[in-house]
């Protein structure tokens, strides 16, 4: 069996790497004309499901090199205004483990066939059931099954469900990242938190690797090569429902926003990496009508896209590279056959993407504030 995968997301590569543990052959087309071509190392918080789904999929002698780059996800979950004083709680939080988007990505591209600037434009089925991927530069790619893992503005998903389409929220934020020097250490109620003032909120998480991630790497795993990064804060504030940046630069932005707020907090904004800070849109995918199985599947984004006020879209990708492997397994072992195996997967994925969805619309307003005045 050989499996084409659209996309070298957290989804995709797991899939991927999950595939080749078993044997089953998969390549994988990423758009980017580089891995690092955009910096997309934000914080993650997985759930024990998302977790497990990721240690399912990556060979176990790297488990302990898995074990030794995340981070304990700790917080009070806190209200508090922009003195840091305490003015409610946001309620429970679920347990987490945090982990470094990039850091994860590269762990997951070791020893995967990976083409780059391979964007995806269209598929054809054949006549012998298998699907011809087309891309904008280079060969077209023929497999048995194509797993559209392209994110929320998927290719795939245009042609497989073009009634599927992603739905703007009008939410916007600010997104960085700032060294966590001994000062911040100290910020403890902050983080986990969300700080409240007129209009936006700031949220704040911290990413402390147990180990450097590549010092990590040469001790327990040296065919994997990580990045060298440190431990850090997470900033993300959210703007006022259709907010704009106007002419400034993200960091600029925010800290218009925060006269008079706690000293700590405004450095923060002012000491982040300038080239780490961006402005994101949420949109969300909701999936809704399922289509008849056949040789062309997605995963992740691609069809249950959520707002990361959920914290849930990662962990919904990675469930789902999980399962699907398994499926596949299945099929690749003459337990099942193929358009059985994408099926099973597909039943399950559409019930809980679309309940993961619902949930982090659902704990979408808890972080927005006021009215709409950008
Ligand atoms: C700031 C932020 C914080 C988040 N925090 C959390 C969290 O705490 N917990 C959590 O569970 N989730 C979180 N999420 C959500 C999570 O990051 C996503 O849900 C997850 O990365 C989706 O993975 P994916 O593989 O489906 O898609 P993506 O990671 O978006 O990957 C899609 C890939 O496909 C490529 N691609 C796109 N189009 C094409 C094409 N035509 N051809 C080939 N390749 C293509 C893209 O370049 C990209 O590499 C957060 C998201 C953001 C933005």
């Amino acid at each position: 069996m050989r499996v084409s995968v659209a996309g070298a997301g957290l989804g995709g590569l797991c899939l991927a790497q999950g595939l080749r543990g078993a044997g089953i052959e998969a390549e994988v087309y990423e758009r980017d004309p580089a891995i690092s071509a955009r910096f997309q190392g934000y914080r993650l918080v997985l759930s024990p499901v998302g977790f497990e789904a990721l240690r399912g999929c990556l060979p176990p002698r790297w488990h302990p090199l898995l074990d030794a780059i995340v981070g304990d996800a700790y917080g009070e979950r806190l209200i508090l205004d922009p003195r840091l004083n305490q003015i409610g709680e946001l309620g429970p939080g679920r347990p987490g483990i945090v982990v470094d988007r990039h850091v994860l990505r590269h762990l997951l591209l070791t020893g995967l066939t990976v083409r780059t600037g391979a964007a995806l434009t269209g598929y054809d089925v054949l006549a012998d059931g298998k699907v011809e991927a087309r891309f904008a530069h280079g060969d077209p790619a023929t497999a048995d099954l194509l797993v559209g893992a392209d994110g929320v503005g998927s290719a795939v998903r245009a042609v497989l469900s073009p009634q599927t389409t992603p739905t703007d929220t009008g939410v916007r934020f600010v997104i960085g990242r700032t060294p966590l020097t001994e000062r911040f250490a100290g910020l403890t109620r902050a983080f986990g938190s969300k700080i409240a003032g007129d209009g936006v909120s700031l949220l704040l998480g911290a990413m402390r690797f147990r180990t450097p991630p590549k010092e990590a790497a040469e001790e327990l795993a040296p065919e994997v090569t990580l990045p060298d990064v440190r431990d850090y804060v997470r900033w993300a504030m959210i703007l006022p429902p259709n907010g704009s940046l106007g002419a400034t630069t993200p960091q600029e932005a925010v800290l218009s926003r925060m006269a008079g707020w706690h000293p700590d907090l405004r450095a923060i904004i002012e000491q982040s990496d300038p080239d780490n800070s961006t402005l994101l849109s949420i949109r969300v995918v909701e999936p809704r009508e399922r289509w008849a199985p056949g040789p062309v599947t997605l995963l992740g984004d691609a069809i249950h896209a959520t707002s990361p006020t959920g914290g849930n879209g990662a962990n919904t990708a990675l469930r789902d590279a999980d399962l699907l492997r398994r499926c596949l397994i299945e099929a690749a072992e003459g337990r099942q056959d193929l358009l059985g195996a994408v099926g099973d997967y597909e039943r399950q994925m559409f019930t809980y993407g679309a309940e993961a969805v619902r949930h982090s619309l659902d704990a979408l307003p808890a972080f927005v504030q006021g009215p709409a005045s950008a």
